[in-house]
């Protein structure tokens, strides 16, 4: 088959057998995939045309070490050749979850010190949910099951890190959602305290929140927030659950997003930077306080697990993941880097008068889009969207967030080199330009 025939089949494909994940499935139907990617090497991705893109979201947040690396696909097949798979409920056990466990607790912040482990980031909040809410009947409270999470904070797409979602529209997609979720605005300690005062702290079990919020559009918390949210949450006995599934394993430059903040939670949950995307696996980290408590209060079976709950090959590539991150110094580089990336975009906020705020802390960073920047005005159709596909054109690969804004948000690879971000920047510069 020539190449042009196999692309077009794989198209038809797509179209008639594969539902995307978070798309527009009309959309989908009408146009296909724009991108059918074949390889990846560093920051760069190529698609089967033979296009090259610059990988401005490490993927779905989570390629921290960039794309390519072949230590990675070897810790895979050299444990799947030894043992490709055993189950680790009840008592049986295997060295990869027990040495990346050990790791884990080694790398959160002090306080932080056993693993659960999940496939991924949704199933990791979940967790989360009901440990707090089992920790509350263990301990003769049972009336503490409420979860209370922020606006605008995205959690997944299970059940329970569904219902805890800030962003609407995942909630509203169906009308089934697990009971007990209260939202409050992201950044008003005002409206916690009053929601506690409401609700009762008796009936509550935990509140969760992303050091700085993701997919809702990288929002960073006002100063003294979470410290602020710590106190309250000792006050009224609440757990403070952290979502570290996006500023994990160095984003921020350091190698937890809270550690910015100086705050330790009750329990901290992880994923996609964890394996750098090469395998699927999350989890959660319980204080040493939390998880003594369960195991002194704990008299029958811990009713939750997954199939792949420490799955082996997961698990050795995730330590294989966190050697490359320590060897290579890439927390540091994140933090390096991320100030380049900041300055790139003043640099375009300077030269465009459609750029409006713009922040980045190590490699997470975003561009607010505005009609007038001295009054805020936004446009009437977001604009980011249309920026996003004109930097697809130039060859950089980046994602709009339009809930409630106008915005173009960034997470690329911590390998990313100091050129490698002025290339970056003056992509994005070409494609604001051809919007402006
Ligand atoms: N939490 C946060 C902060 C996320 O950004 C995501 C995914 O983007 C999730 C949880 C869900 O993780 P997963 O898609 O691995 O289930």
């Amino acid at each position: 088959m020539s190449k042009k025939n196999n692309i077009q089949e794989l198209i038809h494909l797509d179209k008639k057998h594969f539902i995307h994940p978070t798309s527009s499935i009309a959309q989908q139907q009408a146009n296909g995939p724009s991108a059918i990617f074949t390889e990846g090497k560093g920051i760069y991705l190529k698609d089967i045309q033979g296009h090259s893109y610059i990988d401005g979201m490490s993927s779905l947040w989570n390629v921290n070490v960039g794309h390519g690396r072949k230590e990675l696909a070897e810790a895979a097949k050299e444990q799947m050749e030894k043992l490709a798979f055993s189950s680790c409920f009840s008592t049986f056990s295997h060295e990869p979850a027990i040495r990346l466990a050990t790791k884990i607790a080694s790398l959160a912040p002090r306080e932080l010190n056993a693993v659960f482990f999940t496939s991924g980031g949704s199933e990791a909040n979940d967790t989360a949910f009901k440990l707090a809410r089992h920790y509350w009947l263990l301990k003769g409270k049972p009336n503490r099951q409420k979860i209370i999470s922020r606006t605008k904070s995205y959690h997944g797409v299970a059940m329970g890190a569904t219902s805890a979602t800030g962003l609407k529209p995942f909630r509203d997609f169906t009308n089934s959602l697990a009971p007990d979720f209260y939202y409050v605005d992201g950044s008003s300690i005002e409206e916690l305290r009053n929601v506690i005062e409401q609700e009762g702290a008796e009936t509550l079990a935990a509140f969760i929140t992303e050091p700085i919020q993701g997919a809702g559009g990288v929002n960073f918390a006002p100063p003294g927030y979470m410290q602020e949210v710590r106190r309250i949450c000792d006050q009224y006995g609440i757990l403070l659950i952290t979502d570290e599934v996006i500023t994990g394993f160095g984003r921020t430059g350091t190698f937890f997003g809270i550690e910015h903040d100086g705050v330790i939670p009750d329990m901290m949950c992880f994923a996609k930077g964890v394996t750098s995307g090469y395998a699927q696996l999350g989890g959660v980290v319980l204080s040493e306080t939390l998880h003594q408590e369960l195991i002194s209060l704990s008299r029958e079976t811990l009713f939750h697990g997954y199939t792949y709950s420490g799955h082996p090959m997961a698990c050795a590539v995730a330590l294989k993941n966190i050697e490359i991150i320590e060897t290579e110094k890439l927390v540091e580089n994140a933090k390096l880097r991320g100030v380049d990336l900041l300055s790139g975009f003043q640099e375009i906020q300077s030269k465009r008068n459609i750029i409006g705020h713009v922040r980045a802390l190590g490699l997470i960073g975003a561009i607010q889009i505005v009609k007038n920047r001295q009054t805020g005005e936004r446009f009437q159709t977001p604009v980011a969207p249309l920026i996003v596909a004109e930097a697809m054109k130039q060859g950089l690969i980046c994602r709009a967030v339009t809930f409630d804004q106008d915005t173009v948000v960034f997470a690329p690879p911590l390998i990313i080199t100091k050129q490698e971000i002025a290339e970056l920047i003056g992509r994005l510069d070409k494609a604001v330009a051809a919007v402006e």
